[in-house]
């Protein structure tokens, strides 16, 4: 059995076998969760459709959170990508940037998502996946076994640090997601596991120290936006491990320095609108027009 206590194991453990860390993954949770390989693949299956659909839910023109503090920045990311020949990032970066935020908006409005691993970072797995996908051509059961990598990286996340930004920040959370995300391309990219490791460790490093400020306290500003820097990060991480660059510090190390981070934290920065943007002028005044329903 796997302990999920370090990166390091499952890339060994794979590489020793010649098999993926999705395949690895698969393989023992299928054992310890006693179900066949594949049922649990098409537990899978079904949280890719879900991705899937929370992508074209939340990209509706008329998508609007629940609060009404945000909505529509799907929509009026895939019009300016469609008007804008792709924009500065390009059309797959552009249309990918598109479904992040659109998977976070729906999460925002209480449509259906997949946390992974949170619902505040729901945007950022899908928004790499789907787009590799729908504007790659990828082979749909390819994408569906990344998923585990990602589940295995989020899983000792999870159990060296946090994916939590009540704990850990939004590093822990959009760090985490970032991390899972690069894994997972990186994979489908025909990576080694080894590489897989160097871009989450890269992709951590790269979301080390942000804190959690939601304003009023939703799941609302600026978690939505912070999706795409989530992609970004995942994206890039992912091609320069791709392209032979290595992680400088062993990915276990990173995990172990976020919680330090985090364990350094202020509260007032970890989910408790005490800091940050929750507490800036404008924070506070959409705080208080939400609590009176005025503008003042
Ligand atoms: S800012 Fe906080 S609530 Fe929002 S996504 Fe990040 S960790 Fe989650």
């Amino acid at each position: 059995m796997i302990k999920y206590e370090t990166i390091d194991e499952l890339v060994k453990e794979a590489e020793k076998r010649n098999i993926k860390i999705s395949e690895l993954a698969l393989e023992d949770q299928a054992k310890s969760m006693e179900m066949t390989e594949q049922t649990l693949y098409e537990k899978m299956e079904i949280s890719f459709e879900v991705m899937k659909s929370s992508v074209t839910e939340g990209m509706k023109k008329d998508q609007r959170s629940t609060s009404g503090l945000t909505g529509g920045e799907g929509y009026r990311m895939n019009e300016y990508v469609e008007n804008n020949d792709g924009g500065l990032c390009g059309s797959f970066l552009s249309k990918a940037i598109a479904r992040a935020l659109s998977v976070a908006g729906c999460n925002a409005s209480m449509g259906r998502i997949v946390a992974a691993p949170t619902a505040g970072s729901c945007g950022i797995l899908p928004g790499c996946l789907v787009s590799l996908y729908e504007d790659r051509g990828f082979d749909e059961k390819d994408i569906i076994m990344s998923m585990f990598t990602a589940g295995a990286v989020g899983m000792v996340i999870a159990n060296r640090a946090s994916i939590a930004g009540a704990e850990g920040g939004c590093q822990a959370e959009c760090g985490s997601a970032a991390a899972m995300a690069a894994a997972a391309l990186t994979e489908l990219m025909g990576g080694t596991p080894s590489q897989c490791a160097d871009a989450c460790a890269m992709a951590i490093s790269n979301q080390m120290g942000l804190v959690c400020d939601p304003v009023a306290g939703l799941v609302e500003i600026p978690c939505i936006k912070r999706n795409v820097s989530g992609l970004m990060i995942a994206f890039s991480s992912a091609d320069m491990a791709l392209a032979g660059i290595k992680a400088n510090i062993p990915v276990d190390e990173c995990i172990d320095a976020m919680k330090e981070v985090g364990d350094a934290m202020s509260v007032t920065l970890k989910e408790t609108a005490g800091g940050g943007l929750a507490t800036t002028p404008t924070g506070r005044k959409l705080k208080e027009k939400l609590q009176f329903g005025t503008d003042e």
